[in-house]
């Protein structure tokens, strides 16, 4: 027995009781049910044969979602952070440029991480209610022939969706890798790694995946594959891809251990990748379409507006919605909350105080949603007027 005595007292941990609310925020989304029986199964090791195969069947599931054949996709333990971080510590060495496509908070934070590792950054920025067209990225690519280029596919801090056909042959031309984050637009919107010449991308699981945060797929192209084995620099070891490589045993006959997996995100991933692939990438990229379209048309009809003036721009996940004049996008929110127990969120960055984000993804991508959502945000336009105006 220790002679030490305690200076800290055990704190009084107690049980807090709370009523869902329907997540419709720009992400976490709500959970398929069959993903939240599969956080329940056992705990194993990362080091045994079950995790092995489901580790296996995550890797075919993901090269679906991402719709490519590389063999250099597996999931990055942590949430849509980890993908950035990942991509660009393995992808740009030190000293190295990264060009940012610049035009919400995301890009901004690969800046950041970029600036932290000792990578050298260029930024190209439009204003944050647009897309990027080829022909603004182009001089910037050919100036400073970047070792990379970032760029958000949805960006749930705007409420865009950027087109990236035709991205991945200008970035070769210059000799530069195309880094693309899908964190908030993968299985909604379509998305062609191989076809779109994508080089490395990232998502996460708890927005149209609708599961929970803190398992990130990643995929590498045979390009970034070749920029890995002769990099001069070395990565972070935790986002090690060489490494993390082996454990997903991407090669074949590999199951080194890394670090320890947590074993219910690894069956929630699996269980989102089972659900997708039984709907089909077609159907669920139809089905977040409708309901959005059905969503848009609804919010027209009651007074509220688009930060995102054109249509074709506009993500089909996250909506920035714009209230009429005199309204307060903080009190909006709460009383969202409040009253019909809805969470959703005012704008972020570059959008704060200038529209509300709206999420309607995963399993919450139905008609039925969307009419609870806009009837609470309808009431809530009547509740709020008299203290507002
Ligand atoms: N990229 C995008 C487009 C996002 O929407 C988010 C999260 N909202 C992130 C990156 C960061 O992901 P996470 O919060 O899971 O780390």
């Amino acid at each position: 027995m220790s002679c030490h005595k305690l200076t800290v007292p055990p704190p009084k941990i107690v049980d807090r009781e709370f009523v869902k609310p329907l997540l419709c925020g720009p992400g976490p989304s709500d959970v398929w049910p069959s993903v939240a029986q599969a956080l329940t199964k056992p705990i194993l090791s990362p080091i045994c044969d079950e995790l092995f195969k489901a580790s296996d069947d995550i890797r075919a599931g993901l090269q679906y979602v991402f719709q490519t054949r590389s063999n250099l996709v597996l999931a990055l333990s942590g949430s849509g952070h980890t993908g950035m971080e990942t991509i660009i510590s393995n992808l740009v060495g030190p000293g190295e440029t990264l060009l940012i496509a610049s035009r919400g908070i995301w890009d901004q934070r690969a800046f950041i991480m970029a600036n932290r590792y000792g990578i050298k950054t260029e930024t190209v920025t439009i204003p944050m209610d647009m897309t990027f067209t080829p022909a603004q990225l182009e001089p910037a690519l050919k100036k400073y022939r970047p070792t990379a280029l970032f760029i958000t596919h949805g960006d749930s801090s705007t409420g865009t969706v950027q087109n990236l056909e035709g991205l991945g042959d200008l970035c070769h031309k210059y000799g530069t890798l195309l880094l693309v984050d899908t964190v908030v637009s993968l299985v909604a919107v379509p998305f062609f790694m191989d076809e779109w010449g994508v080089d490395a991308v990232y998502t996460s699981t708890q927005k149209a995946f609708s599961g929970p945060a803190g398992i990130s797929p990643v995929a590498f192209s045979a390009r970034a594959e070749q920029k890995i084995k002769t990099r001069k620099h070395d990565p972070p070891f935790y986002f090690d891809i060489k490494l993390l490589a082996q454990q997903w045993n991407c090669y074949g006959n590999t199951r080194a251990y890394h670090h320890t997996i947590s074993p219910p995100l690894f069956w929630a991933l699996r269980c989102c990748l089972q659900e997708i692939s039984k709907e089909t990438l077609p159907a669920t990229w139809a089905r977040h379409a409708a309901s959005t379209a059905y969503f848009h048309k609804r919010l027209r009809e009651n007074t509220f507006g688009f930060l995102i003036p054109k249509p074709e721009d506009r993500l089909a996940t996250v909506t920035t919605v714009v209230l009429p004049k005199g309204y307060d996008y903080l009190e909006f929110v709460k009383y969202m909350r409040a009253k019909h127990n809805i969470l959703i969120f005012a704008g972020l960055g570059p959008t704060a105080g200038k529209a509300l984000r709206v999420g309607i993804m995963g399993v919450n991508s139905t008609i039925k949603v969307v009419d609870a959502v806009v009837d609470a945000m309808v009431d809530t336009l009547v509740a709020l007027k008299k203290s507002s105006l």
